[in-house]
């Protein structure tokens, strides 16, 4: 698995000094390579390194993500559950979810995208010990104007 093998050579690049800090992977689950994994991961994968974002990006937005009359939505759900909750994953780290992309004042909700679009939206950047962390916070109001349907 590339992840893996990345994540070795940054470790192997922290021992030998070249990278100073630590570094977190974090890869997406979505798309073509979505489906939870079907075999084991090589044995040593670090899930404190290494992340997996789950993005449902087709998603549908008329329906709750968790709506079983919904097709697409069922189907993200059993992946969702093949990659966090069946008891034969293989996967076994944590979860981040991804939903809509916000690139600096247009928001897209699946394909969707209104490049007029102004949303409220606010963000911070720190820098920590372990490198930099960003913040976003939209409120809700933002998400709905957006066209997101939260009900
Ligand atoms: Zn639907």
């Amino acid at each position: 698995m590339l992840v893996h093998l990345l994540d070795q050579q940054i470790k192997k690049a922290r021992a030998d000094g070249r990278i100073n800090r630590s570094v977190r992977i974090r890869f997406l689950a979505y798309a073509d390579v979505i489906e939870p994994p079907s075999r084991p991961l090589p044995g040593g994968f670090d899930y404190e390194t290494c992340v997996a974002t789950f993005f449902p990006i087709r998603r549908c937005y008329v329906h709750n993500i968790n709506q079983r009359d919904c097709q697409r939505n069922a189907e993200y759900m059993q992946q969702l559950y093949g990659w966090t909750s069946d008891p034969r994953r293989h996967y076994r780290g944590q979860m981040c979810i991804g939903e809509a992309t916000a690139t600096f004042g247009t928001v897209g909700t699946s394909r969707r995208v209104d490049p007029k679009w102004k949303g409220r939206w606010h963000s911070a950047v720190q820098e920590t010990a372990e490198g930099w962390a960003a913040e976003v916070a939209l409120p809700i109001e933002t998400l709905t104007e957006s066209g997101m349907d939260l009900a």
